[in-house]
């Protein structure tokens, strides 16, 4: 079992706290993640249950129809305005977080 991977938006409303590995880790360029980031881009890490994911405080959300087709849920905390997760229609159990939310973001990269 390896440690948690926790995380949250900037004012620590919002924490989350995962206790499983990452199944995939993804930039994505699309317009949508621009615009979302404010950046060129969105990174993300996936993880593959919810039921592994503790997650505290209350995240507001917005819904988008994605390039693919299916509902992306963008959850953000309603006080500092950072984006904190996703969780897609087609993929209910899926738990994707923005990997600028992840409290070692570095340590990430080295054990992926
Ligand atoms: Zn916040
Ligand atoms: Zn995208």
């Amino acid at each position: 079992m390896s440690d948690a991977y926790c995380g949250g938006c900037a004012c620590g409303a919002i924490r989350y706290e995962i206790s499983a590995e990452p199944i995939f880790m993804n930039d994505c360029q699309c317009r949508d993640c621009q615009r979302a980031s404010g950046t060129g881009h969105g990174s993300y890490l996936t993880f593959p249950s919810r039921a592994q994911v503790k997650l505290t405080g209350e995240p507001t959300h917005w819904t988008l129809v994605g390039e693919s087709g299916n509902e992306k849920a963008h959850a953000f905390c309603p006080t500092c305005g950072s984006p904190v997760y996703l969780a897609l229609s087609a993929h209910p159990d899926l738990f994707t977080v923005h990997a600028a939310s992840l409290d070692d973001p570095a340590g990430t990269r080295r054990r992926w």
